[in-house]
């Protein structure tokens, strides 16, 4: 049996961010994936657009200002030909949509100008998804093609599919939780699609307003190369005779069935359509598609950290079923677990700022920011009447 220090499920931009820290603290680290390289989940089809959050002031606000600075520097600093930083032009929809960035001035956090239709953020960039999980991976062990379909923890160790022995296991899954026995960690998987045109039109910087469309790259003389991201798509039907199906491995190399071909073929017009409100492209032909899931969780906030155990922590204060609060330093933990997920729509952005909180916090105990640790998510699904049958 193969033994690590440290092991990393998910190669998705969480856990490549995660390796990168780990990598500096330890040479045991080992990063799986059921797909054949990175990137090839939710972070594969992202447009991996990093925009910032307007609005008035609160915490998730607070949040993704605090990982879009850090993430962003980071980027430049240590991946400097994988970022575009050409700034974001962010266009009001409508008339209601104006006022509201009207009443959004008092609490901008980034720089802006006015530019065409909208406002310019120099501080909007773009990253190449692909690069950037496999360089910051890239000094860690990787084992690919390999599905984790069971963790054990036995004494002191963990056990992932009776193969590989670990001191410490994280994971970072994204849209897929199955792994996870606790009934309060839930997630809702947002389906998305994002195309890659080429196009003679010339774009010189990203912009936003009911899509995302990049700044272009030149291809040759005439053609241009343009991302436009991205599709919102809830499933409440079964979904898995369809490529939206979260426990397939590499579903943007496989031949797609019917309904998901039909599927992809509306998405494509949406976004195409969605891209004329802010450019008209001229000579569009759609080169790529990726589609992906992207892990939401029901408050918007990431989850990181530990886990509580629910079973055992209900075994030693029974009242906390009768709505007693308990300190969450009281509460029993899963050891030697850790999570990072719930980054939803924004991986590129939150992913890198929360990986290094969290090996910060594996590592050298720094404490984690409330806002985003799981705590909250028990605390809140233990204070429900019928939560307790688990
Ligand atoms: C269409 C689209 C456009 C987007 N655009 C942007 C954008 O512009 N900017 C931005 O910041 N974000 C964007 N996002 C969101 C971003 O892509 C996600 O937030 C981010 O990729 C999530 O990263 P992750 O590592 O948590 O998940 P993932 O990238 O999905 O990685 C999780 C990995 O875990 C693996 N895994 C799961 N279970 C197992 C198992 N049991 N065994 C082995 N491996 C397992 C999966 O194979 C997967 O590779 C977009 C998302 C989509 C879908």
């Amino acid at each position: 049996m193969r033994e690590f220090e440290y092991v990393i499920v998910g190669a998705g931009i969480a856990g490549c961010s995660i390796s990168h820290f780990l990598s500096k603290y330890s040479k045991s680290v080992l990063l799986i994936d059921k797909n054949e390289d990175v990137a090839f989940g939710a972070s594969g089809a992202a447009g991996a657009f990093l925009s910032p959050l307007l609005g008035k002031q609160n915490k998730f606000k607070d949040l993704v200002t605090k990982a879009l600075s850090f993430s962003v520097s980071f980027y430049k600093e240590n991946f400097p030909s994988d970022i575009t930083s050409c700034g974001t032009c962010i266009i009001p929809k409508n008339e209601e949509d104006e006022g509201k960035f009207q009443s959004y001035i008092p609490y901008m956090d980034f720089e802006y100008e006015k530019f065409e239709d909208g406002y310019l953020f120099p501080i909007g960039s773009v990253v190449n998804s692909y690069n950037i999980c496999k360089n910051l991976s890239s000094n860690v062990e990787k084992l690919f093609n390999f599905n984790v379909e069971r963790i054990e923890k036995i004494n002191n160790f963990w056990y992932v599919n009776d193969e590989i022995k670990v001191k410490n296991l994280i994971l970072a899954t994204g849209a897929d939780i199955s792994l996870i026995d606790e009934k309060y960690f839930d997630i809702r998987a947002v389906w998305g699609q994002k195309i890659d045109v080429i196009t003679s039109t010339k774009i010189s910087v990203n912009y936003h307003k009911d899509c995302s469309l990049s700044k272009s790259k030149k291809v040759d003389e005439n053609r241009n190369l343009v991302s436009i991201g991205a599709t919102h798509n809830r499933f409440n039907k079964d979904m898995s005779k369809t490529s939206y199906n979260l426990k397939l491995s590499n579903i943007n190399k496989m031949e797609h069935n019917e309904e998901t071909k039909k599927i992809i073929s509306s998405d494509i017009e949406k976004l195409l359509n969605n891209a004329s409100k802010i450019k008209k492209l001229e000579d569009i032909e759609v080169v790529d598609v990726k589609i992906g899931a992207r892990a939401s969780s029901v408050d918007y906030f990431p989850m990181v950290g530990k886990l509580v155990d629910s079973q055992k922590s209900f075994e030693k204060f029974p009242h906390i079923k009768n709505g007693t609060h308990i300190k969450n330093d009281k509460l029993i933990l899963i050891d030697n677990l850790y999570l990072l997920n719930g980054v939803g729509g924004r991986g590129f952005v939150l992913s890198l700022y929360l990986a290094n909180k969290l090996v910060e916090n594996i590592v050298n105990e720094t404490a984690l920011e409330e806002d985003y640790e799981n705590f909250r998510l028990f605390n809140r699904w233990a204070k429900k009447p019928n939560k307790g049958k688990i």
